[in-house]
């Protein structure tokens, strides 16, 4: 795990570095408030150690900063205060430092305090992991797919790059379940996940969207890239081979797909993808739906069987 320290005494910053080092932190320094925050915005450490007397900003002006940006309000920060001062920590605490250390510092306290910091910012993490992936599949959920929608939306905006969204619905999925049994669907749930992954780059976001519909967000990639996309992920589900009481279970699914070209708000691009999928269904299923200046291509990339 990665710890910044903050201190304008360069005997702090050698001693506490070469303590931390031991413990295989990975360490890095700042000699002042203004490089700590320059710091921590590019290193986006899991903690901060941070000296409240320093010339160019208070440890106090540099908690407050990090808490109220968004980015870095989670780093936990603990406070180097001189010994005497309870009002300091005090300070330091309702700011919300998660702890302080008394300078002169004991390496063996400072090691232990650290230590305890990094472990529920470990546990912190892994919450916040979980609260943003679905249990059964393991993909991101709806939540998560809003916020990272949210981001590449603005970040589109600011390069006028393209942004793609795919929606995907498994076709008569109730009858998987009917059949087979709720069990089995979630299998199939789960195959269809790992598809989805599987053709995935690195910056795209694969999400369930709700039941056993899915959607994927395609970052700097434009509507026609997508839709073949979409219709690799396609061949490949009508690939799935499960079985249940022996019987082969069919798998395919319908897609709709949307870029960000002529829009104004990123719910119109779902939207768009949404209404290219009804479509998709509309048109016999098994199949991919690009949204295309109001005008439906239902056998655009190529028509599968229903
Ligand atoms: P269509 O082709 O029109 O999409 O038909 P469909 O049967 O797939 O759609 P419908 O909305 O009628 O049924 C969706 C089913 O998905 C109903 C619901 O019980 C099932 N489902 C939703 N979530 C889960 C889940 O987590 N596990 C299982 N096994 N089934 C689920
Ligand atoms: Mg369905
Ligand atoms: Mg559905």
């Amino acid at each position: 795990m990665k710890v910044l320290i903050v201190d304008d005494s360069p005997m702090t910053l050698a001693l506490a570095q070469a303590r931390l080092r031991d413990e295989n932190l990975d360490v890095s320094c700042a000699s002042g408030g203004v490089e700590g925050l320059v710091k921590a915005k590019k290193e986006r450490p899991d903690l901060i150690l941070l000296d409240l007397k320093m010339p160019d900003l208070s440890g106090y002006e540099v908690c407050e900063q990090l808490k109220s940006d968004p980015l870095l309000s989670a780093i936990p920060v603990i406070f180097l205060t001189a010994a005497d001062s309870t009002e300091d920590k005090v300070k330091g605490l309702d700011m919300g430092a998660v702890d302080y250390v008394a300078k002169p510092f004991d390496p063996v306290e400072l090691c232990a305090r650290v230590r305890a910091a990094l472990r529920v910012k470990r546990l912190q993490d892994l919450l916040n992991l979980r609260a943003q992936l679905d249990p059964l599949t393991e993909l991101w959920n709806r939540q998560a797919m809003q916020d990272r929608l949210r981001q590449e939306w603005a970040r589109m905006s600011r390069h006028e790059e393209a942004l793609s969204f795919v929606m995907m619905d498994i076709d008569h999925f109730k009858r998987v379940n009917d059949t087979f049994g709720h069990p089995a669907g979630d299998r199939v749930l789960c195959a269809v996940s790992q598809v989805l992954t599987a053709q995935c780059r690195e910056s795209d976001m694969p999400c369930r969207y709700g039941g056993e519909e899915f959607a994927v967000i395609l970052p700097d990639v434009n509507s026609t890239a997508a839709a073949h996309f979409a219709e690799r992920c396609r061949e490949e589900i009508e690939k799935i081979s499960l079985s249940a009481q022996s019987r082969v279970i069919h798998v395919t699914a319908s897609f709709g797909v949307a870029d960000s070209r002529d829009l104004h708000a990123r719910e119109e691009l779902i939207h768009r993808a949404d209404e290219a999928l009804y479509r998709a269904k509309h048109a016999g299923r098994n199949r991919v739906v690009l949204w295309e200046c109001n005008e439906w291509a239902s056998d655009y990339v190529r028509e599968g069987q229903s």
